[in-house]
């Protein structure tokens, strides 16, 4: 007999009332005593202690309720009194990029421009003539003054390193001249549709690419060959273990990542759940084989698409309905796959038609605007359904739309470590009026409309403890905001919670499967080392994960 089916029939059982369940019941696998359980689960929000059949939790409840359910092979984790609480569900990652840049060059933290210098210059020392360097995350808003890097200043540095550094948000790298020369840009190119070539006075690319484009370069870069590729898949399930992470909603990745996901389900090496949304510019390929909306096993999904609709605030691509404060030539960049926008809209509209779910991008207010726009008419055209359109990042909303967002059940799928982040400087760039319906995730939540938490990893760190830090303190990465930037807009740690377990799983359309500690639910759970629930939220940042648990197996102990 399958472990499944005799979890199944416990939970028959239990459901049958105590009495009948007491006699002759099948043993618990796992028990896990003496917990603060928060469950998630509104009905009946405390436990004491968990029992385990299989991947599926059989009962919650009181220590007596569980006592019964132990048997000679039951296994007992003690939880000393610690809090427990549902597996966090990261509803927006890019999960093997994650994997191989916890390999790559990691610039987030260079203080100053010649720190940043330093450090490509001692990796270049370490790297074989040829192979690219990678990775990068550096955020020049970390420097005084703030200003872009150039290649002249890594040039001599890397003359036989094709080098291609990211800023931290994807929307921007600087290449040095060996990656120009390969990607063939020069002064002569123009700016692609999408994107922008930054250039001197006289016109020469200073090595910084914005947007659209950076494509000429991650054309020529070689793709992970399928050794590395699987190694990042590994790094990256790790890492989540360790952080508590038992779901993540991979966002854009390649087929080939997918492949190699599918392949560890089968060998039964995941140690989280993947649900995968490719890029929604080859939505046809999921609709030939006539897969749907979250399509696959509890292990990992298919069924969803990603688009952009713009760029990012810290570039200044994020497409707004006025100009930048700072940049007032400038209210930023549609994405090129919104133009035109007939047929993004065609593809959005033949995506929903085929049973997908559709995940935009999109942070700028107008480009808000316009993805409502867009899904007003998948809306019309398909007619109405449980669809959970998802925007994604949803930042900057102008005051009209929030209206339009809960009328539409759009699902706000966002990333409060921005807010701590972005909000150092995102009042000069779009000054103070637009700031206050930025990150808005109270006035979303007061509104009705669902939220989904996640990190946007690598562009945040993957570390739930830190996002739940950011949406219940909003205080600025600088410390200049210790009561919060726009604080009007923090939201409870309850809320947070919520929104980061069964709001993921609901964005995923698995809230009957997981998200909270529930009878009949996966046994995805984690073991806190202090309760976020109690202590002050500025404590919540340095809280470590004791035990991660994905199926009633323990991935990770620390
Ligand atoms: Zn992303």
């Amino acid at each position: 007999m399958s472990k499944a089916f005799v979890a199944a029939a416990a939970i028959a059982l239990a459901g049958a009332g105590a009495s009948c369940a007491r006699a002759g019941r099948t043993a618990a696998d796992v028990v896990i005593t003496h917990a603060n359980v928060w469950t998630g689960d509104p009905a009946k929000p405390a436990a004491r202690a968990v029992a385990i059949i299989g991947d599926r939790i059989v009962a919650v409840g009181g220590a007596d309720e569980i006592e019964r359910w132990r048997g000679e092979g039951t296994r007992e984790i003690d939880a000393g009194g610690r809090r427990v609480v549902p597996g966090f569900n990261d509803a927006h990652v890019h999960f093997v990029d994650g994997g191989a840049q916890l390999d790559y060059l990691d610039l987030k933290d260079a203080a100053t421009q010649e720190e940043f210098v330093r450090r490509i210059g001692e990796r270049a020392k370490a790297t074989p003539p040829g192979e690219w360097m990678l990775g990068g995350n550096w955020d020049d808003q970390n420097w005084t003054p703030a200003r872009l890097p150039t290649k002249e200043l890594i040039d001599s540095l890397t003359p036989s390193t094709p080098v291609f550094l990211g800023r931290y948000d994807g929307h921007a790298a600087l290449a040095n001249s060996l990656a120009l020369k390969l990607a063939g840009i020069t002064a002569r190119t123009p700016d692609p549709v999408g994107g922008a070539i930054v250039r001197d006075a006289q016109g020469n690319p200073t090595g910084v690419l914005k947007d659209a484009a950076m494509n000429a370069v991650t054309r020529v870069i070689p793709p992970l060959t399928p050794e590395r590729r699987l190694k990042a898949t590994k790094r990256a399930l790790d890492y989540a273990a360790s952080l508590g992470v038992t779901s993540v909603q991979d966002m854009n990745p390649p087929y080939e990542d997918i492949a190699v996901f599918a392949d560890l389900a089968d060998r039964g090496e995941l140690t989280a759940r993947i649900y995968a949304a490719p890029m929604e510019t080859g939505w046809q390929d999921q609709a030939k084989l006539g897969v749907h909306r979250a399509f696959g096993s509890p292990w990992l999904r298919i069924g969803a698409v990603k688009g952009y609709a713009d760029g990012s605030l810290g570039s200044t691509t994020a497409f707004f309905f006025e100009p930048y404060t700072d940049a007032p030539n400038t209210r930023g960049l549609l994405a090129d796959e919104m133009q035109p926008l007939d047929q993004m809209r065609a593809r959005l509209i033949g995506a929903d038609k085929a049973g997908l779910q559709l995940c935009i991008h999109a942070i700028g207010d107008a480009a808000i605007s316009a993805v409502l726009d867009l899904f007003t008419d998948v809306v019309k055209a398909n007619g109405e359904r449980d669809r959970r359109l998802r925007i994604e990042h949803a930042q900057h909303i102008a005051p009209k739309d929030f209206d339009r967002f809960a009328a539409l059940k759009i699902v706000a799928s966002v990333q409060p470590y921005q807010a701590i982040d972005d909000g150092r400087w995102a009042g000069r760039r779009i000054g103070p009026e637009r700031v206050k319906t930025t990150y808005a995730f109270r006035t979303l939540l007061d509104k009705g409309v669902r939220l989904a938490l996640g990190t946007d990893w690598t562009v945040a760190p993957l570390n739930p403890m830190l996002t739940l830090y950011a949406a219940t303190t909003r205080a600025t990465l600088d410390g200049k905001n210790p009561n919060g930037w726009v604080p009007e807009q923090k939201i409870t740690i309850q809320d947070a919670m919520t929104a980061y377990t069964s709001g993921s799983a609901y964005a995923e359309f698995q809230e009957q499967a997981k998200g909270t500690i529930a009878r009949g639910k996966l046994a995805d759970l984690v073991i806190l080392s202090d309760d976020v629930f109690s202590i002050p939220p500025a404590a919540i940042k340095d809280v470590k994960v004791v035990t991660t648990m994905v199926g009633g197996k323990v991935v990770y102990q620390r």
